[in-house]
């Protein structure tokens, strides 16, 4: 099972770190012709204005939506959730628009740039460490999102399908189990792929 990490610009290395922790291989995506080879990708935090503009440099936003829709789970952290979204508050364009999902970027304002806490996630026993910086929060979900963590009362995780998206840095600590939960879904998917 390989998993690969976009690698055009934010926290590429920690997540391939998290990746082989879990067992599986780990690729780092420079180039669309290498999505073929993967199972599953994760899309890192990061600047989105910045990745995104690079993704529709290099092809990559039509490429990893047809990498999505083949049914292949994605995985975004942070900026990676903002690339998944189809609704970004204030501004009239979104990336992937992937998940049926709106989110608003920087939402936690500077008195909180970044912080840490300990966090329910549904599907996974006892709380998860997580990372916030400069963190988005997801305010809208559709029918098909099911809603996977809350902090204060606000989105911070969710799912839909074989789409995982997470507002904070799950690499940034010793804690794989969010890692783990993705390795499960691609697990899944390659499972009903090869039984079709
Ligand atoms: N604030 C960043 C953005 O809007 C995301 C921050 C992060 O990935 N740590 O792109």
């Amino acid at each position: 099972m390989k998993i690969g990490v976009l690698a055009l610009q934010g926290a590429v290395a920690e997540h391939v770190r998290m990746i082989e922790a879990t067992g599986a291989e780990s690729a780092i995506v420079k180039r669309t012709e290498q999505l073929e080879s993967l199972d599953g990708i994760i899309l890192p935090g990061g600047e989105s204005t910045t990745i995104g503009k690079l993704m529709r440099e290099y092809g990559f936003i039509e490429e990893l939506r047809r990498f999505a829709e083949s049914g292949k789970p994605v995985f975004g952290t942070c900026a990676g959730l903002i690339l998944l979204a189809n609704r970004i508050e204030g501004q009239d364009e979104a990336h992937l628009r992937l998940m049926d999902i709106t989110v608003a970027r920087n939402a936690f304002g500077r008195q909180r740039e970044s912080f840490e806490t300990d966090l329910h996630v549904k599907g996974i026993d006892e709380t998860v460490r997580a990372v916030f910086i400069r963190a988005p929060l997801i305010t809208q979900v559709g029918e098909g999102v099911e809603v996977l963590s809350i902090y204060r009362d606000q989105i911070v995780a969710a799912r839909q399908g074989h789409l995982l998206a997470a507002s904070f840095h799950p690499e940034l600590t010793d804690d794989t189990r969010m890692h783990e939960y993705f390795a499960g879904m691609v697990r899944e998917s390659k499972a009903t792929t090869a039984a079709k």
